[in-house]
């Protein structure tokens, strides 16, 4: 039996790949850092293992735009290529020499932790001719003579020749396409887009990225200048080496040395706050899932949290490498208020770095987020609680409306958390604190909708009650009644609204007598005033939860009066 071999079409396959396989075409310069960054990772190795005298403060990336002849450059001084390399990484299309990398010194890199290669997929460098026509690469291997130059405009292949380079290391130059009508090039060849692009995706890789670039200064005044009151200060620009990346990634730093201030500044800057968090919840992970966390909860409601256009979600790294800007997966809905990032080498991405594969990993982390992020709430809870109130007061409805919603699916998980205004303490507590307070005969706890706190106080209904010093929660907001049904009991007390018929309150004997005499006394004047309310009430009878006001209405059924209110208010 003859076996062949599939041959694939490398042009069609590079063309689809390119069109097919990212969505933004800005993230060939994450692939190519990214690259940059596995080089040296690469040389660094060497550098530990081989005792070469090279340190890691010896290491960089450079970038350079030169706009005349549209060009951005890339260059590293990581372990560079020969010829071979070149051929077998550059030239194959979805092969990584950094995987290979991995693989061959798998079990001699565990130890060096801090050895962390990216590349995995071997097609991040093709990216590149989505904004460039021709791309050269001047590469050389560390410890040979001879350096090559690979050339190549995407679908015709490539070439390779040798040519001059002083040191080892690697120099990409993208020749940056011409504008087109529906696409602009251009702006890659500006450094400011540039500087973005690594804030953005490579702000955490370890080695310093550099660029000579444009700046400006007011000019030192003369004597002359500075005596002259209509003087204005004029302007100049200069170049100078600057370092785009912030390389360390504050959540990879151990606690210790991480201050309150380092965390706020942190937080202000990446989320555009103005305010100081009003928690900081950073968590450093290892075992079955390896991750660090960085959390923040806002002091205060974002402005658009309760509406549509509030999307919830951590930011996701791999590596320190972006790969995502709001993965919603890693938060419940009823924590959409935390804002943050997770950074994680364990996840499996899919070819593209830009989306996750629905991951298992990825779910695990997002298990243990919930539960420290709860913990660290209860704790709060506990040991400040005038913060919690504020908190509450912030984010309490969606923790109300995560009781409720997916058919309470998520009751018990934030049951702890919720808190009503109560009438007996004037202050906002949890279910918790409300049944530690109930009195010996009490069954149920109470609770009473309304518009307000002060309606409520009022409300004929709570008379009785108040008057056998049962503790009444207030329900002001729509959502809270519902939220309460929905949970049902707490501790196995139930829930029972102020209005519903049957209290649940045991009569005396002489009570009950008293009432059934009044009623027998009064059978004429109720019949009369059901008549007069025809079709409004289907009952008028004595009842003995009023003191003080003559009258109060009360529901058969389950629901509250303002609950029946609500819900008929929805169209049918
Ligand atoms: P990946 O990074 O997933 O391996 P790429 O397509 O980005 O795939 O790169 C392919 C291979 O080319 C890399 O694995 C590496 O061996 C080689 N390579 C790319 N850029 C460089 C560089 N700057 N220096 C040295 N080798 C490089
Ligand atoms: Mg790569």
């Amino acid at each position: 039996m003859e076996k062949k071999q599939f041959k694939a079409e490398s042009k069609r396959l590079l063309d689809l790949m390119i069109h097919s396989i990212y969505t933004h075409k800005e993230i060939f310069l994450r692939e190519l850092i990214s690259n940059a960054s596995d080089a040296i990772d690469k040389l660094y190795y060497l550098a530990l293992t081989e005792n070469t005298g090279i340190s890691r403060d010896d290491f960089y990336i450079r970038l350079a735009v030169d706009k005349e002849a549209r060009t951005l450059t890339i260059s590293d001084n990581g372990i560079g290529m020969s010829k071979e390399e070149m051929e077998n990484n550059l030239g194959t299309i979805a092969k990584s020499g950094s995987l290979q990398f991995k693989e061959e010194n798998a079990d001699k890199m565990d130890a060096k932790e801090e050895i962390d290669i990216i590349g995995q997929f071997g097609v991040g460098f093709y990216s590149a001719f989505m904004v460039a026509s021709k791309i050269q690469v001047v590469s050389k291997a560390y410890g040979q003579e001879q350096a090559h130059l690979w050339e190549s405009t995407g679908a015709e292949g490539y070439s390779i020749e040798p040519c001059e380079k002083e040191n080892p290391g690697t120099e990409i130059i993208l020749y940056i396409k011409e504008d087109t009508e529906d696409e602009k090039y251009g702006e890659f060849l500006e450094e400011y887009k540039v500087k973005g692009l690594i804030k953005k995706y490579s702000d955490y890789i370890r080695y310093p990225i550099k660029m000579n670039a444009e700046k400006h200064r007011m000019k030192e005044a003369s004597e002359e200048q500075k005596a002259d009151k209509d003087y204005t200060p004029e302007y100049e620009t200069y170049r100078e080496d600057e370092t785009l990346n912030s390389m360390v990634p504050i959540w990879k730093k151990s606690k210790g040395t991480i201050t309150e201030e380092d965390y706020n500044q942190f937080y202000k800057e990446k989320f555009f706050d103005f305010e100081e968090p009003a928690k900081v919840i950073h968590t450093n992970v290892e075992g079955v899932s390896t991750y660090n966390a960085l959390m923040y909860i806002p002091a205060r409601t974002p402005y658009n949290y309760y509406t549509k256009e509030y999307e919830k979600g951590l930011q996701l790294y791999s590596s320190g490498v972006l790969i995502m800007e709001k993965c919603a997966d890693l938060l419940p809905d009823y924590f959409s208020f935390v804002r943050g990032l997770v950074d994680s080498q364990d996840l499996s991405l899919n070819i593209s770095r830009e989306l996750l594969q629905h991951d298992r990993q990825l779910k695990a982390i997002a298990v243990r987020l919930e539960k420290k992020i709860k913990a660290e709430l209860l704790d709060m809870l506990h040991t400040d609680r005038e913060k919690y109130e504020t908190f509450f007061e912030n984010f309490g409805m969606q923790l109300k409306f995560g009781a409720y919603n997916e058919f309470g699916m998520h009751k018990d998980a934030v049951q702890e958390l919720l808190m009503f205004y109560s009438s007996s303490e004037k202050k906002l507590v949890t279910f918790a604190e409300y049944v530690s307070r109930m009195k010996e005969d009490q069954k149920y706890i109470y609770y009473a909708c309304g518009e307000s706190r002060e309606k409520l106080d009022k409300q004929p209904q709570t008379e009785m009650l108040k008057d056998k010093g049962y503790e009444i929660l207030y329900c002001t907001d729509e959502i809270d009644e519902f939220a309460i049904k929905i949970i049902g009991a707490v501790e196995e007390k139930s829930f029972k609204s102020v209005s519903s018929d049957d209290l649940g309150i045991e009569e005396t004997a002489e009570e009950k007598e008293a009432l059934e005499k009044q009623a027998e006394e009064n059978k004429d004047l109720f019949a009369a005033m059901k008549e007069a309310l025809e079709g409004k009430v289907s009952e008028v009878r004595v009842s003995q939860r009023l003191k003080s006001h003559p009258v109060c209405l009360t529901s058969n059924g389950d629901l509250s009066i303002e609950m029946e209110k609500v819900l008929n208010a929805i169209p049918a």
